[in-house]
């Protein structure tokens, strides 16, 4: 069956290394299709909407989408996008390899961060001059949702170690909700896992972040645990992450569009590779996506080297290195 993937590459280096995911996803067996769509700050200059209706289309159509990254639009790109896809799990893998310099090298960590609601509902208010509000909502059915998700995830890629993160002491209500139905998940499951309050884990998986795997974590939390999971393996060129739906899913690098390095063929693909590693793996294509780690794996290793990792080779020679290994 041929798998229809929407490829939208955004702006500044989104528009290099997205590019490098397409060819090398083309040089592996899969039935795959690519419909190219645009979005971003330059969308919005040409044509006055940075989203515009054809590219959220070809989003929906799609069984999953290949997302590079947008600039200053990313507000009204990314999070629109995900709601397109009915995403309700963000998964970021941070995980160091071998031959490169990572504060810990022992990282083996993927955050399953709940993606629709918390601290991220948009529900703000100014309610008089000098007053704001914010609405933290939490629903049993999400965190329901997040939690299989995550002790699924866990089963199936082999972590032993599943940590729900929260912070029920002080948000009693909302998280106490996230944590009660985690652990009710948990005990349907029989499964094991640990609890952990979201500050002390911060501190913990600097020192220790051998001592975790799977962490199951609120909207908010997710997205600054696994940034700080990024320090610890060698920066953002390295990291890919998932927006899962049941239908759909959008597969994008942590990082965003570099203005700082754009347009020089300098960014490195590994992100935007591994993410579709996980575009493969979720389209179950589990053979491939192993080869596909394997062959950038294998180059992080062995090089060549953009210099964020302290080389001199440029996108485009990485990209050659993990076809040939391919
Ligand atoms: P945006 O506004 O789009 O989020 P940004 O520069 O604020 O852009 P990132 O794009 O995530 O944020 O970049 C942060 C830093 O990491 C920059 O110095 C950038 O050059 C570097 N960086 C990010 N991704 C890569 C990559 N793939 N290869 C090399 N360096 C990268």
């Amino acid at each position: 069956m041929t798998h229809e993937i929407a490829v939208i590459p955004g702006d500044g280096i989104g528009r290099e290394v997205t590019p490098a995911a397409v060819e090398v996803l083309e040089a592996l067996p899969v039935d795959l299709e690519f419909v190219h769509a645009e979005a971003g700050d330059a969308t919005l200059e040409e044509t006055g909407e940075a989203l515009p209706a054809e590219t959220r289309a070809v989003a929906e159509e799609a069984d999953a989408t290949l997302f590079g990254a947008v600039g200053e639009t990313a507000a009204d790109v990314i999070l629109p996008l995900r709601e397109v896809v009915g995403s309700f799990a963000n998964v970021r893998p941070a995980r160091a390899y071998p031959g490169l310099d990572a504060v810990k090298p022992e990282t083996d960590l993927v955050f399953i961060r709940e993606n629709t609601e918390g601290v991220y509902s948009g529900i703000e208010s100014e309610i008089t001059e000098g007053v704001r509000t914010l609405t933290r909502v939490v629903t049993e059915e999400a965190s329901r949702e997040i939690a299989e998700y995550g002790f699924r995830y866990a089963q199936r890629n082999g972590y032993d170690d599943v940590t729900v993160a929260h912070k029920a002491n002080v948000m009693r209500e909302t998280d106490g909700l996230f944590l009660e139905t985690a652990e009710r998940v948990a005990e349907e499951r029989d499964a094991d896992y640990d609890t952990a309050l979201m500050d002390a884990l911060a501190m913990h998986l600097i020192i220790h972040p051998e001592d975790y795997g799977v962490v199951v974590c609120p909207n908010l939390a997710g997205d600054m645990l696994s940034d700080l999971a990024a320090g610890l393996v060698g920066g953002l060129g390295l990291l890919p992450s998932a927006n899962i739906g049941h239908e759909n899913a959008l597969f994008e690098p942590v990082h965003g569009s570099a203005p700082d390095i754009a347009g020089q063929g300098v960014a490195n693909p590994a992100a935007m590779l591994f993410s579709a590693a996980m575009l493969l793996e979720h389209l179950e294509y589990p053979d491939e996506a192993a080869r596909l780690r394997e062959a950038v794996e294998a180059t992080l290793a062995e090089g060549p080297h953009t210099p964020d990792l302290g080389g001199d080779a440029g996108t485009e020679d990485v990209t050659a290195a993990v076809l040939d290994r391919l």
